[in-house]
């Protein structure tokens, strides 16, 4: 996703950007639909202040009903174009990307890839009730009981190691 400085410079305080998972590099078991920005432009500094909303679908597998299923993913984050001299003079909370002045695009597709990364946590339930799966049958224990005997009916453990499996 490039954005063009002459742009930026004219005073455009708004722009839709959209770039597929591929040109992104995003994990693609992942991520299979475009990616749609929004980018608010605020000046500063000599640049610019980059506030970006990115929506998107991901295609997830429960981890513990095996179930797949894709679901809408809205992030928020921003970042800092500025030209190189400014480097110092900020504080880098946000992610800085600098240009220097013959530059004519900059590129925030790693900035859009980080966000989406950490949306995704890596250990997935598709809902946080939902019951997983036997490990005898393949039951999927959400849609019912399976005929299977637990290993360890009356053992609190059993419980215990459901209830503290990580979200
Ligand atoms: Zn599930
Ligand atoms: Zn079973």
């Amino acid at each position: 996703m490039r954005i063009a400085l002459m742009e930026l410079r004219r005073g455009l305080d708004e722009l839709a950007l959209v770039g597929t998972p591929d040109e992104l590099k995003l994990p693609g078991e992942w991520f299979r639909h475009p990616v749609e920005a929004l980018v608010r432009v605020q000046p500063l500094l000599g640049g610019w202040r980059l506030s970006l909303s990115l929506q998107t679908r991901v295609h997830r597998v429960c981890d513990r009903c095996l179930v797949e299923v894709e679901l809408p993913v809205s992030e928020e984050d921003s970042c800092l174009i500025l030209p190189e001299a400014e480097r110092p003079s900020v504080d880098e909370e946000d992610r800085v990307l600098l240009f220097v002045p013959d530059q004519e695009w900059v590129e925030v597709d790693q900035v859009v890839r980080d966000a989406l990364r950490l949306s995704q946590p890596e250990y997935f339930v598709c809902r946080p009730e939902c019951r997983g799966m036997c490990p005898a049958c393949g039951q999927d224990w959400n849609e019912g009981e399976c005929g299977c005997q637990p290993a360890a009916p009356d053992s609190p453990f059993t419980t215990l190691a459901t209830l503290r499996k990580p979200l």
